[in-house]
């Protein structure tokens, strides 16, 4: 019998239930004439801004201008270090980098998420360092307890990175609400997905969400008053509208969906060889991704046992930031030999855990990774 295999993410099952609602919204945006920054941005920012819990939400183009606008509105100077983590997608030390800052990667816990405790160590030796660009990776929220408690200790400048954790809380408090500001991404992948790219950048300060509409905008104040080196990354009216009207309405159900998933693979994942990452203490994880850890060398054998049975994975991510190649000719410092990141990127293997998954998919994956005997 042939099935139907099971993807990572099912964006035509989506379009079946978003296509009208998202087509609606491109024809009202069509026929009214405005199609940058107008009133469907203005009516997606806020709605965003509601569901984030925040004051402020700024539209840009993507989740990378997003973080590296997040630092420019910071006022972070060329060549200063900021902390991060080795292992995110490869853009939060891009945006890092085209701010003009110096990457400092500091080593992940057994969640996979930076160690604040080694940033800890690290600030206390290095004070000069006042930047911070942790990452929700996985839809976990990191500990935002310990991650205030640092921020304070060392006066430290924080944009949080919640690519991929959007509603995502450490008991009871959201992503973003301990960095000055956060950073968006709508990349189609991504819990809240657009139909192409899209990001936003949160804040509760006035002054700064000031600074960020102004440096998405060419750096303009007002019209053709630049008071700042800006970019172009100004959200399309299209992108919003669908946005606001076919996608972030179903965000909770979609969320909600995935911890579904999520408890199940928890509790019928039964092999040894196939262990769930934990989360950090204290996340309301909203789980963009299902990360698990198997033996290095049975990794390749479990992605070909998954495909042999119709059934997508992918390594989040299989090479550190520190190590490609496009960082050869740019300054940035490793603290330590990295080594917990470095056995992840061997050891790490993602299941599908997208809101369309069927029950019987659920199943397949289940048995299939506790078939697993290499
Ligand atoms: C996707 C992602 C980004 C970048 O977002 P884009 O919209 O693709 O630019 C940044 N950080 C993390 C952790 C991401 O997953």
């Amino acid at each position: 019998m042939l099935s139907q295999p099971v993807l990572m993410n099912d964006f035509v099952r989506q379009w079946h239930e978003t296509g009208e609602a998202a087509s609606q919204a491109m024809i009202r945006v069509g026929a009214s004439g405005w199609y940058v920054l107008g009133k469907e941005v203005r009516g997606f920012e806020a709605a965003l801004a509601a569901y984030q819990g925040r004051r402020h939400a700024i539209g840009c183009a993507n989740g990378l201008d997003a973080i590296e606008i997040g630092l420019r509105a910071l006022g972070l100077e060329p060549g200063e270090r900021v902390l991060t983590t080795p292992m995110s997608a490869f853009a939060t030390t891009l945006a890092i980098v085209r701010a003009g800052g110096v990457p400092v990667f500091i080593d992940v816990d057994p969640s996979g998420l930076v160690d604040l405790d080694l940033a800890a160590r690290y600030l206390a030796e290095d004070p000069r360092t006042r930047f911070f660009v942790p990452v929700h990776l996985y839809g976990h929220a990191l500990d935002l307890d310990a991650l205030g408690a640092l921020t304070r200790r060392f006066e430290l400048k924080v944009v949080e990175d919640c690519a991929q954790a959007i509603g995502a809380r450490s008991r009871g408090r959201p992503v973003g609400s301990v960095g000055r500001l956060s950073g968006l991404s709508f990349y189609p992948t991504k819990n809240l997905g657009a139909l192409g790219d899209a990001g936003a950048v949160l804040t509760d300060d006035d002054a700064l969400a000031q600074a960020c509409h102004a440096l998405r905008d060419y750096g303009q104040g007002r019209k053709y008053e630049h008071e700042r080196i800006g970019l172009n990354s100004r959200l399309d009216e299209l992108h919003a509208a669908i946005l606001a009207s076919a996608q972030l309405p179903r965000l909770a159900a979609w969320t909600a969906r995935r911890r579904e998933i999520a408890q199940q693979y928890h509790a019928r994942i039964t092999s040894e060889r196939v262990r769930p990452l934990p989360a950090p203490e204290g996340s309301e994880s909203v789980w963009h991704l299902f990360p698990v850890r198997v033996a290095p060398e049975q990794r390749d054998a479990f992605v070909d046992h998954m495909k042999a049975r119709g059934i997508q994975t992918a390594v989040h991510y299989p090479k550190l930031i520190p190590d490609q190649r496009a960082l050869s000719g740019t300054p940035f410092v490793s603290v330590g030999t990295l080594r917990e990141a470095h056995a992840l990127a061997r050891s790490e293997l993602s299941l599908p855990i997208h809101p369309y998954l069927q029950d019987d998919e659920i199943t397949r994956v289940v048995e299939a990774a506790n078939e697993f005997a290499p």
